[in-house]
């Protein structure tokens, strides 16, 4: 057998352990792993990590790369070239596109453009909405690792079904045998408070927050937990943003729901009180909350009630989202190039999480929320070659202007950070190497497990 890579002298970082091995690659996926110096291979390329960790590469569970159709925001090509400068080896991109992903057409039609030009691996959402449900099983032949729907309004205005045909979504899900997301913000306690505080005149920054409060997160959180109870379909919350909802996920998961759920950097680093400062930069949907939100969400991620991190990324133009009046501003910002920096800045080298946490919520949570694992999610023999190697000690400051994305600004600019990935391999293939883009764009989609019946079958 002929060894592409071997990845030498570092320490693996697993959910359960850390240990010293070698790792062996070969046709793209990991073939052998020994003590140090134990593996007797010649390899056509070697990577001393001496004095690095090296995770299972990392997973960011939602993303925005806008293409088609938004492709000046960004594009496959774009955002994923700042996935992997940032550590990122696969992302879950979303169906809120132009066209939406919501025909195994259109996902096909997405998956053709992605893999014209994604330097990472990519899963695809399929979206459900009113008129679409009897697609979702075709979809999920076609190869789509879960579903997506918007309960409340957001970027794209893609409203959400009624109950009725929600519910008959629910039995399609399962019978497809995948996961259905939700987007957990009700509707009309939004658009009231929305109503009221714009007759009031306020335009300033906290009005968003006000607009979008935490009891509008926890009762859809507590609706969808109602339906998937009583269908038995498997359920995740997106970019769940409050303790509150966090604590409607115990309460199902204690009657027997499978639900899971992610959380992003924003929402445990940053709070309302920043948005004073940060005005339009940090309006996102639902918003950052008030302090001690933050703290509960990553302790969940720390105590893995919390499955997964995932950044949101969601780049706009400056000018659209730049504006005094919080109304207008647009909602998201860049996320994917800078979360592994921040979660070991604020995280792991400040002891608030163990390395081995934090694999598990980058990469293996991920991994098993879509279907992917253990293909994706864990370094072992047989899963794919991808590693996210990273230099505890490595400095830096967070400059939107040294970033790779189509529009970087994000609301940690000028964050120092301690801690960084130096090299990201994509199923065998160094794509980045201490800051540089080296590797070619050979992301392919990644499809579930055999967790899925439909997809096994095809
Ligand atoms: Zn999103």
């Amino acid at each position: 057998m002929t060894i592409a890579l071997i990845v030498k002298n570092g320490t693996i970082v697993s959910s359960e352990a850390m240990y010293r091995a070698d790792v062996a690659i070969a046709d793209g996926t990991f073939v052998a792993m020994g003590e140090p110096g134990a593996l007797q291979v010649q390899a056509d390329e070697t990577y001393d990590a001496a004095g690095l960790y090296v995770l299972p590469g990392v997973i960011d569970g939602h993303v925005h790369f806008r293409d088609p159709g938004l492709e000046y925001k960004e594009d496959f090509g774009s955002g994923s070239r700042a996935a992997v400068m940032g550590g990122v080896t696969t992302v879950i991109d979303m169906p809120n596109t132009l066209p939406t992903t919501s025909t195994p057409e259109l996902v096909d039609q997405k998956r053709l453009i992605a893999e014209s030009k994604s330097y990472c691996d990519f899963g695809l959402l399929g979206l459900v909405v009113q008129e679409n449900v009897d697609q979702l099983v075709p979809m999920a032949r076609a190869g789509v690792v879960g579903y997506k729907c918007f309960l409340g309004e957001t970027i794209g205005n893609i409203p959400a079904p009624d109950d009725g045909m929600l519910l008959d979504a629910f039995r399609q899900v399962k019978a497809a045998g995948l996961r259905i997301g939700f987007h957990a913000e009700n509707n009309q306690i939004m658009q009231h408070l929305m109503r009221k505080l714009k007759a009031a005149g306020r335009t300033d920054p906290l009005a968003h927050v006000e607009a979008r409060p935490a009891l509008a997160e926890v009762e859809a959180i507590q609706r969808m937990g109602l339906f998937a109870k009583h269908i038995g379909t498997r359920i995740h919350i997106f970019h769940l943003s409050s303790r509150d909802g966090l604590e409607m996920i115990d309460e199902w998961r204690a009657k027997g729901v499978d639900l899971t759920c992610e959380t992003g950097p924003h929402y445990c680093f940053l709070s309302a009180d920043d948005m004073r400062t940060l005005g339009a930069m940090l309006r996102m949907n639902p918003p950052v909350r008030e302090p001690g939100h933050g703290e509960a969400l990553f302790q969940g991620l720390v105590d893995g009630r919390v499955n997964g991190i995932a950044t949101d990324h969601s780049p706009h133009t400056r000018a659209e989202k730049m504006h005094d009046d919080i109304w207008q501003a647009i909602s998201g910002f860049a996320g994917v190039e800078t979360s592994v920096r921040l979660f070991l800045t604020y995280g792991v080298n400040a002891g608030r999480m163990s390395l081995p946490q934090y694999a598990r919520a980058a990469s293996e949570g991920p991994a098993r929320t879509w279907g992917l694992y253990p293909r994706k999610g864990t370094i072992q023999v047989g899963s794919d070659a991808d590693l996210t190697i990273l230099d505890l000690r490595k400095t830096g400051v967070i400059d939107a202007a040294r970033m790779h994305g189509k529009n970087n600004h994000n609301p940690f600019e000028g964050h120092r950070t301690t801690g960084e990935a130096v090299a990201t391999v994509v199923r065998g293939q160094i794509v980045m190497r201490n800051g540089e883009l080296i590797g070619q764009p050979r992301g392919r989609m990644v499809r579930p497990q055999a967790a899925s019946p439909v997809a096994a079958a095809v």
